[in-house]
Parts: structure tokens; C-alpha cells; sequence
């Protein structure tokens, strides 16, 4: 049997039912047997947007570099990626903004928050041009200079618990074992959080770990400016079950191999925004990525490309659909900034 199954098993049974976020962090991050410890998942079990197009990380790296000219060129900026997979982003970001603002990469002290040694070592080849450094946590980071701040896809593999509304109150999902295998129970306990109005049945989500970082990140961004970006597939204020499992890009069965299947959730950004907010930070969207996207002229910058590489035309036409077409990621996909208040904006959103 798989070995990380095995051993959520014996916790289960000698421990009780665990939460799911217990769960997710196990079958994600355990040292030895981790779903991202262990591999290089992005283009096997799933794609993401630095992976479909280097217009992505290009059109993030022109917004940075406006944001760091909005707020006075600091000599001195941190300049974060959480989670950057591949390093495919940093490095076409770095490339754009090294075209039209060469001094802003010898501002940034750049550092990349991962913790699978696996993408580590594939964040080093894509960077090697660069002087880049890890940390495993924001806390790791210095807080001593502006912050500008890119998340891709990064809150949707963090921890996330489920409750379940029943007549008397809020039960939460545990992970216990059935017959020599996982399965969902409820809680017999009432939760004591206070959680949204609902009717029976309906499951709630809730990501403490994601909240406590972007209220991290917006403490950092009032008390020493800079701007975050914070992309996802999510949702603004929802009640529902969005915990699911993909491998070899197919939905698979959650409980059936730790360990094998990236496990995600829907971010609800509404906590992500009140989180922010609660810093007194302003906060841009969440709007559509469709949206941002084309607000940023991700077509005009299509045209070039296609002009500078007649022949990947359809394959530029394709993945400006894939990004951009609501039917794909366009709508699902949001975008939200975190800003000090003081500057204006991020590119890209409404004024
Ligand atoms: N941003 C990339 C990769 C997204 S996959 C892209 O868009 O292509 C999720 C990334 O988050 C991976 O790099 C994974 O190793 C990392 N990750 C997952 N949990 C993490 C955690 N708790 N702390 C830091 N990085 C984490």
C-alpha cells in the first residue's frame, strides 16, 4: 500500500479522525512522502498560467515595475514569489522588466517561499542568470524594505477545514478510517466558530493559514509600502465543497493516494479581503484574471510576439484564449491587490 496512506492509517487509528486540513498538509508537505516534497508536478498533473505563456509573468513584471516607479523607485525592495512552481514567472517577469527599467532587478533582493526541495532545484536552473534566495515561510523574509509580492496559485494548496451545517449547529469534517480506508466523518462536537448563516447540509471552508499570511503580507505593504498580487481559482463569499483532487489533469478520488494527487480548494477571497483590510490595507478586486489581463493589453503584447514568431501563431492564439476565455480560465481565475494606500494602485484594475 502506499506508505504515506499507511501512516495517515495509523495516525487515524491511534489518534482519532484528523481535520482536513491535517489531512491536505500531509499528503502535501510530509517530509518524505509529500505530493510536492517528491516531484515536479506542473505540466504532468496540471498547468498553470507561467506554463501556458510567458505574456503572464511578462505583463506582472511591467505592473511591478509601474508599481515600484508609483512608489519613488525605492533603491531597496523585496521583491517575494510564494510558491513559484517552476520559477517560470520570475523569470519572465524579471526578463520584462529588465527591457524597460534595467536598475529594477538590482533593487530587489529576490526571494522565493518554497518548501519542496524538488521545485527548488528547478526554481535554481530557471534563475541561474539570477541572485536569488529561499526561504520556507514569509516570516523568513525581511521586513525591512517595501514588499512587492506575486502568488500564483499558491493559496489554494494551503490547509483548508471544512464544516458541515446540520439543525443544531456547525460540525466539522473530520478524516477517520473505515474498513482499512479513509473516508469523511462529522464531528459530533458543534464548532465553536461563528460561521455564516446557512441551511442544513451546506459545507463551509475556511483557510486559516491563508488568512494569516495575507494579513501578513498587508501589515508589511502599509508599514513599509510595496503592493501584492495575489492570483487564484476562487470565489468571492461562498458556501460549498470545492475541496478536490487532480492527477495526470483528471478529478481522481481524494482519499485514495496521498501523496500521488495535488489536493487544492477554491480560496474564497472575501476572507482574503477582509484579512487585508483588517490591516487597514486597500485592496484592489478580486476581479476576473480575463479581465486584468486584457486591462494590462495582453493582446497587443500577442501581436508582437506573433509578429517576432510567425510560425506559433495559433499556439500564441491558444493560450491567449486558454487565459483569458471565461469558458477556460478567465472567470474562474481572480485577481486581487493588496496596496499601502498611500500610492496609487496596480495596473490592470478599475480606478
Ligand atoms: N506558482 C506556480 C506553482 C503553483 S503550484 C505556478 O503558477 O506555476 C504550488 C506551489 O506552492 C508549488 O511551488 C509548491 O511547492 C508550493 N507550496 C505548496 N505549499 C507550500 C507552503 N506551505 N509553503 C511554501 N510553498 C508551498
Amino acid at each position: 500500500m502506499n506508505p504515506l496512506k499507511e501512516k495517515i492509517l495509523r495516525l487515524v487509528r491511534e489518534t482519532g479522525p484528523i481535520t482536513l486540513a491535517h489531512y491536505m498538509q500531509m499528503a502535501l508537505l510530509d517530509p518524505k512522502h509529500g505530493y510536492y516534497v517528491k516531484r515536479d508536478p506542473l505540466g504532468r498533473d496540471f498547468i498553470t498560467a507561467p506554463e501556458v505563456s510567458q505574456i503572464f509573468g511578462e505583463l506582472i513584471g511591467l505592473s511591478f515595475v509601474q508599481a515600484w516607479e508609483d512608489r519613488g523607485r525605492p533603491e531597496r525592495f523585496c521583491l517575494v514569489e510564494l510558491g513559484p512552481g517552476r520559477g517560470t514567472l520570475m523569470a519572465d517577469l524579471l526578463r520584462a522588466a529588465a527591457k524597460v527599467r534595467p536598475d529594477f532587478a538590482a533593487a530587489a533582493d529576490i526571494v522565493l517561499v518554497e518548501v519542496s526541495p524538488a521545485l527548488r532545484a528547478a526554481q535554481a536552473r530557471a534563475l541561474q542568470d539570477h541572485a536569488v534566495r529561499w526561504a520556507s515561510a514569509l516570516g523568513d523574509v525581511p521586513d525591512d524594505a517595501p514588499l512587492f509580492l506575486i502568488a500564483n496559485e499558491f493559496f489554494d494548496v494551503l490547509p483548508a477545514r471544512q464544516f458541515v451545517r446540520s439543525a443544531e449547529g456547525w460540525h466539522e469534517r473530520m478524516i477517520a478510517e473505515r474498513d482499512g480506508t479513509l473516508t469523511f466523518v462529522l464531528s459530533p462536537e458543534i464548532a465553536a466558530r461563528t460561521l455564516p448563516q446557512a441551511v442544513p447540509n451546506q459545507v463551509f471552508e475556511i483557510q486559516d493559514a491563508a488568512s494569516a499570511i495575507v494579513a501578513e503580507i498587508a501589515a508589511r505593504i502599509v508599514s513599509r509600502s510595496g503592493a501584492a498580487l495575489i492570483i487564484d481559482y476562487g470565489h468571492f463569499a461562498g458556501l460549498g465543497d470545492t475541496f478536490q483532487a487532480v492527477k495526470a489533469h483528471e478529478y481522481c478520488d481524494p482519499m485514495e493516494n496521498p501523496g500521488e494527487a495535488d489536493l487544492t480548494v477554491h480560496v474564497d477571497f472575501a476572507s482574503l479581503f477582509e484579512a487585508a483590510r483588517h490591516e487597514n490595507a486597500q485592496v484592489l478586486g478580486p476581479i476576473n484574471q480575463g479581465a486584468f489581463l486584457d486591462a494590462l493589453c495582453i493582446r497587443l503584447r500577442a501581436e508582437r510576439l506573433k509578429c517576432a514568431a510567425p510560425e506559433r501563431r495559433t499556439e500564441i492564439d491558444a493560450a491567449i484564449d486558454r487565459l483569458t476565455n471565461p469558458a477556460h480560465m478567465g472567470s474562474l481565475f481572480k485577481v486581487m491587490a493588496i496596496c499601502d494606500g498611500r500610492s496609487p494602485g496596480m495596473p490592470g484594475f478599475p480606478c
